[in-house]
């Protein structure tokens, strides 16, 4: 079979490779659609901090079930599955608390082992997650960005009556928009780029700023009558960024990051204690799938309005160049499998 093998930074290749055989309690799925992410795309430049090599990268991805490992009785061959990409111990402290997305030893498909950019790959049962027959294998791949809307929003404790904003109209600010405006949030969305803006007024964005031409804290300020922002979600992840947020946040206001910087943010105490703010990191997703799924079938959120663009697999480096070449005008990208 062929794979998406990244042997070191900057040597991405197919690859030829044997079909793994499942193993005990194990699946094996034909992959038959995967989404590009930015992690797949700082794996492959190096830029990953957590990542290990070699490495088949790919963590959004869907398929159908080929085969049964001994013992796994849930599944029949052909059934549609999505995959969650977190694997935990279920022992260590965050796991006991109901937080294996930050498990002590956590592994994730496609950065901490081998991942779904395959054309069969052999994973564990429970990190499957049925779909239905008649949903694309590309909107199976679409579970899991919106999964990471999901576990931000449920951090950060959104709720209806919130005004949030999300800084980056990229596909996380866009999943996230899309998860805010099913609960009736009222959402203000900020980016660089007036086509990523213009989409999230076509989502339900009640206000847009384009940063580079207007202030996003005078906008911020006007939008909320001066109260200052209850609740602003970064998608950005810039460490320049954080000073401003911590100045926008209203008393009593939530923070939360998802970037991975490793570079520092300065930090006002003062402001973060005059308004007593919180502030939550939130990675990955803790056993969101069920939940996104409902939302697909529901028809609560549109994950079809999130690809921009399809390549057939064996093409992922030209997907990867063409999605650094066309910032502006490309969203998600589907590899077809
Ligand atoms: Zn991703
Ligand atoms: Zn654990």
């Amino acid at each position: 079979m062929k794979v998406v093998f990244v042997e070191k930074p900057h040597s991405l290749e197919i690859r030829e490779v044997p079909v793994p055989g499942p193993g005990k309690g194990e699946v094996l799925v034909r992959v038959r659609a995967g989404g590009i992410c930015g992690s797949d795309m700082h794996i492959y430049h190096g830029t990953n901090p957590l990542a290990k090599y070699p490495r088949i990268i790919g963590h959004e991805f869907a398929g159908e079930v080929a085969a049964l490992g001994e013992g796994v009785t849930e599944y029949a061959p052909g059934e549609r599955v999505a995959v969650d990409p977190v694997t935990s111990c279920g022992t260590c402290y965050p796991c006991s608390i109901g937080r294996p997305n930050v498990c002590e030893r956590l592994e994730v498909f496609g950065v901490h082992r081998d991942g779904g950019f395959a054309e069969f790959v052999a994973l564990p049962v429970k990190n499957l997650h049925r779909i239905p027959s008649d949903w694309s294998f590309e909107k199976g791949a679409l579970v899991e960005p919106f999964t990471i809307a999901a576990n931000v929003l449920s951090r950060t404790e959104c709720s209806g009556g919130d005004r949030l904003l999300i800084l980056g109209a990229g596909p996380i600010g866009q999943v996230i928009l899309q998860a805010a405006r099913r609960l009736g949030t009222a959402c203000a969305v900020a980016d660089i780029v007036d086509v990523r803006l213009e989409k999230a007024r076509s989502l339900g964005a009640e206000l847009t700023v384009n940063t580079r031409k207007d202030s996003l804290e005078e906008k911020a300020a006007e939008w909320t009558g001066g109260a200052g922002v209850p609740l602003i979600i970064d998608a950005v992840g810039s460490p320049d960024l954080f000073p401003s947020l911590l100045r926008m946040a209203s008393p009593a206001g939530r923070i939360g990051l998802l970037g991975f910087s490793k570079e520092p943010s300065s930090f006002v105490q003062l402001e973060a204690v005059k308004k007593e703010l919180s502030i939550f990191g939130s990675r990955l997703n803790r056993n969101k799938f069920p939940e996104v799924i409902s939302w697909f079938s529901g028809g609560e959120v549109k994950p079809e309005l999130l690809v921009s663009h399809r390549f057939p697999f064996e093409q992922v480096r030209e997907a990867m160049k063409f999605i650094e070449d066309n910032p502006s005008e490309v969203c998600k990208v589907i590899l077809e499998f």
